[in-house]
């Protein structure tokens, strides 16, 4: 499947496989699917509990976007906090912000990653 990849820069067919390669030592995820890049090593999981089980969760993350994201999830999520209404109304805001349907998984470069962040900032503040 053609994903973008965060590290490579650019679309690229990524490769089909499972826990057993992603996470060895992690039998409790040997039988997820994930979609890999061969050129980096990197690799996204998918929505595996819907019908579509190998439907990736976004692009590829390198190591510098994941931790991007955990900055981003750790001040967004306490503002929601289970309250999947509020959740909705917060993404809404970050999207009209943004110009764009904003998901954390298809954040794809660190530009993108300090918009948001700054944007969720404010959220919190106010
Ligand atoms: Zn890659």
């Amino acid at each position: 499947m053609v994903i973008y990849c965060c590290e490579c820069k650019s679309d690229v067919k990524a490769r089909l496989t499972d826990g057993v390669e992603i996470y060895r030592h992690r039998p409790d995820l040997h039988h997820m699917p994930f979609w890999k890049c061969d050129a980096c090593k990197n690799y996204v999981a998918c929505h595996y509990k819907t019908a579509q089980r190998t439907a990736p969760l976004g692009c590829i993350p390198n190591r510098d976007i994941k931790i991007a994201r955990m900055h981003i999830h750790a001040i967004l999520d306490p503002l929601w906090a289970g309250n999947r209404k509020q959740r909705g109304r917060l993404y809404a805001k970050i999207s009209e912000q943004l110009g764009y349907q904003y998901h954390t998984a298809e954040i794809k470069c660190l530009e993108e990653a300090r918009k948001v962040y700054l944007i969720v900032k404010k959220l919190a503040e106010n």
